[in-house]
């Protein structure tokens, strides 16, 4: 994008992906807001507006995680009810604004209206002069000129702007560029780029940080994360990811077509198995759990067989899921989440396991390198091809639980090594000691799968 692009676009989602690394969570949050408040006055109720309120109230650490969520959840719930009688985009772009990744916050407030020009002016406002950049000599910023700009940012008092631009131009200001912007007929919004200078408000954090992605514990966080970071996952990583998700509970697939489909379902993802060979393990697989269901639907919750039959059910259904093609994160994975957290009572922390699976297939996209051929040698392919095509059980209670074998790691580190890699979070990742499941980043990157 060129400064004449800039300034003349018409599509706020190029301006988004332009501003990719090149700003904090604050002004994207207040991106979203402002897009909201384009369609303040129809917005049909209250939880609407408190969603867009908390949201600006958060952009500057005045407002907490969990009150921005309650506001989002609060505000989701009502565009929800009205969806089934009426169009729904504005009050889905008002609980946008609350989403609790900037990011999605502002390409969801955008997209639930459409995309128009106006919500272009709203970027363009908050994040100013993006190739010729301004700054505002510490002499303008004078006790008027900071009193006028708190009360009009506080009380969204931005009609008054222009006077604003006479008290900066009293205070010395000659800068043509923060003048016009001052005294422009356009539209102004929190988060305005003059308004943000003379406040001295910065950009935020950075949208998500390494520690962060090395910390969180919801799966689903880690992929809306990366799709922004580098782009959606291989279908493939995906795949695994969920089959290693659902292989943890193996010994609750009682019925052999339930290990099969999770079987062929791997099998797929190396391309050793077709199309029609999946599809005959989901019907089989189907042919299993839906009769379970059947009997379950009819036996009411405090039947003694009730549980017994749910724990015969969900791992089947989830099974039969996996092979039928369906494999977004929200499926396999989520349903085990449930069966485990929910059913058994594991603890509750089966969220945390899938986090470290997925980080262990994805790598850490804050730390990529290139590979270099000359590590390839002959021994280091041969430990990467054995870790990967003979998984190991590590726990003898659930030998259908399988992960690579960690000692091979070890040796592939010293192998690496050895052949002059130098790439240390590749080292390190091996000689973790942290599982590694099919998929594993490191083993993939050597055999060039991806
Ligand atoms: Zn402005
Ligand atoms: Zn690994």
């Amino acid at each position: 994008m060129t400064e004449a692009d800039w300034e003349t676009a018409t599509d706020p989602n190029a301006m988004l992906q332009f501003l990719k690394g090149r700003t904090g969570d604050r002004k994207i949050r207040l991106i979203a807001c402002g897009v909201a408040r384009c369609v303040w006055d129809a917005m049909p109720a209250d939880s609407s507006r408190r969603a867009v309120e908390v949201a600006e109230q958060f952009a500057d650490r005045l407002a907490t995680q969990e009150e921005l969520h309650g506001a989002y959840r609060a505000a989701w719930d009502e565009a929800w009810d009205i969806s089934w009688g009426e169009d729904a985009s504005v009050p889905y772009a008002a609980a946008a604004a609350a989403e609790e990744f900037s990011v999605r916050a502002a390409e969801n407030a955008v997209k639930s209206l459409g995309p128009q020009p106006i919500h272009c002016e709203v970027i363009r406002d908050i994040m100013g002069m993006q190739f010729t950049p301004r700054e505002l000599k510490p002499a303008w910023r004078s006790a008027e000129v900071i009193a006028l700009a708190q009360r009009i940012y506080e009380e969204r008092r931005f009609p008054d702007m222009p006077r604003l631009g006479d008290a900066l131009q009293q205070a010395g200001c000659q800068d043509a560029t923060v003048l016009n912007h001052c005294r422009c007929s356009g539209l102004h919004a929190r988060g305005c780029w003059v308004l943000d200078q003379v406040l001295q408000l910065g950009h935020g954090n950075e949208v998500v940080s390494e520690q962060q992605w090395l910390t969180c514990d919801k799966p689903f966080k880690l992929l809306d994360w990366l799709d922004y970071l580098q782009g959606k996952p291989p279908d493939r990583k995906i795949r695994l990811f969920n089959c290693s998700c659902v292989r943890r509970a193996w010994p609750m697939l009682t019925d052999e077509r339930s290990r099969r489909a999770l079987e062929v379902a791997e099998r797929f993802c190396d391309g050793d198995a077709d199309e029609s060979e999946l599809a005959t393990a989901e019907a089989a697989a189907r042919d299993f759990f839906l009769p379970v269901g059947e009997v379950l639907g009819r036996t009411a919750g405090n039947d003694p067989n009730h549980r017994r039959l749910v724990l015969q059910w969900k791992p089947g259904l989830v099974a039969a899921t996996l092979a039928g093609g369906m494999f977004g994160m929200n499926n396999a994975a989520f349903h085990m989440r449930e069966l485990m957290d929910e059913d058994l009572a594991t603890g509750g922390n089966e969220s945390a396991i899938q986090a470290a699976i997925f980080r262990d297939l994805i790598g850490n996209p804050f730390r990529s390198e290139l590979l270099d051929p000359r590590w390839l040698t002959p021994t280091v392919l041969g430990l990467a091809r054995t870790a990967y095509s003979e998984p190991v059980a590590l726990d003898p209670r659930n030998p259908g639980y399988l992960t690579l074998d960690p000692s091979l790691l070890l040796i592939l580190a010293d192998a690496l090594e050895e052949a002059g890699c130098d790439w240390p979070e590749l080292l390190r990742h091996c000689r973790s000691g942290q599982p590694h499941w099919r998929g594993c980043w490191v083993v993939d990157c050597l055999l060039g799968i991806g």
